[in-house]
């Protein structure tokens, strides 16, 4: 409970510190962006080197043991053009089934950091990685911790405005979520504007 408070402690002090940036990435995201429409072309030739994806809303509806099928083809691409040891898995939930999925197409997901939004996770990427925090990008359907992360780090971020939510499956949990995203666009997009 007290790392829940310091956690959001932290995430208001840094919400403060970044909003201008946070407001920039939400005016400038594509309004109905699922993962499969990131084209991974598009990124490479922006010199994206190392792909950092979000798993819950991602790659998956919340809680979800592995990715949702119909990304699987999106998801083996990127590896074979990222290759396996430049993408990274970075949840705020590194569950035991979803490391051993990635584990198969040698993908390493991040464990034992502080979650996002703090930056740990993302600078443990770019020091295995050895690229340079430019040269990183996130995938992320949350503004307020994984983009806010992203800007701690410095490295780019592409957010992921239509999150997958499977509302029949998981409806308590879907619901607080989507509350929360509602929440914070709407925080982000008053809260930028302000001086
Ligand atoms: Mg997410």
């Amino acid at each position: 409970m007290q790392q829940l408070l310091k956690r959001i402690h932290f995430s208001l002090r840094m919400l403060h510190r970044y909003r201008h940036a946070l407001a920039k990435i939400y005016d400038s995201s594509p309004r109905h962006l699922r993962l499969d429409q990131v084209s991974i072309a598009t990124l490479k030739l922006k010199g994206v080197a190392v792909l950092v994806l979000d798993f819950d809303g991602v790659l998956a509806a919340h809680g979800e043991r592995e990715p949702a099928e119909d990304l699987v083809p999106w998801l083996e691409a990127c590896i074979n053009s990222f290759g396996p040891k430049q993408v990274f898995i970075l949840s705020n939930k590194p569950l035991e089934s979803r490391i051993a999925y990635f584990k198969r197409y040698g993908v390493r997901c991040i464990v034992d950091v502080k979650k996002k939004p703090y930056p740990d996770g993302l600078q443990k990427i770019i020091a295995l990685s050895g690229q340079a925090a430019e040269a990183v990008m996130l995938v992320d359907d949350r503004l307020l911790t994984g983009a806010l992360a992203a800007c701690i780090a410095e490295v780019s971020v592409t957010y992921i405005s239509h999150p997958i939510v499977l509302l029949s499956k998981r409806p308590v949990s879907e619901l607080f979520f989507m509350t929360l995203r509602f929440w914070e666009r709407g925080l982000i997009s008053l809260y930028g504007r302000l001086g």
